[in-house]
């Protein structure tokens, strides 16, 4: 996952709600995706703090994080 030095003035990072300028990146949004472009949300690298999923059939996993997500 690419990483960026600054975060953007115009977002805010939807895990802590602010937009420190802090290294942060790329977050894709489910649903958005056309042809081989998707949305993507910046955030903070710092804010995010994932948990591995093994399916209970063996066939998938995920990486998932949930929080309460700030508001603008
Ligand atoms: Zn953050």
């Amino acid at each position: 996952m690419r990483t960026f030095e600054r975060f953007p003035n115009n977002s805010m990072c939807p895990i802590c709600g602010t937009n420190d300028d802090k290294v942060c990146v790329l977050v894709a949004l489910a649903g958005t995706q056309h042809d081989n472009i998707i949305e993507a949300i910046p955030t903070h690298l710092g804010c995010i703090n994932l948990t591995y999923y093994d399916d209970i059939s063996g066939e998938a996993s995920m990486l998932l994080q949930k929080f309460i997500k700030k508001e603008k």
